[in-house]
């Protein structure tokens, strides 16, 4: 089901994204799907290895 916001931001999310999440070690990660606008999703898909950090947390597209 939609949710009502990005999860990084106040915006209406414009889609489901399978993202990895991690905090120090880009191997020990989590995945899980996000609902984010388009700005993040963008962002997220463009992080690179090195991840969109979003506070302590990195993330970036796809379960790799
Ligand atoms: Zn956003």
């Amino acid at each position: 089901m939609p949710v009502a916001r990005c999860a990084f931001c106040t915006s209406t999310p414009l889609r489901e994204v399978a993202v990895s999440k991690w905090t120090t070690d880009p191997d020990d990660r989590q995945r899980l799907t996000v609902w984010l606008c388009g700005k993040h999703m963008q962002r997220v898909q463009k992080a690179g290895p090195n991840g969109y950090a979003h506070g302590a947390e990195k993330f970036k597209a796809g379960f790799w």
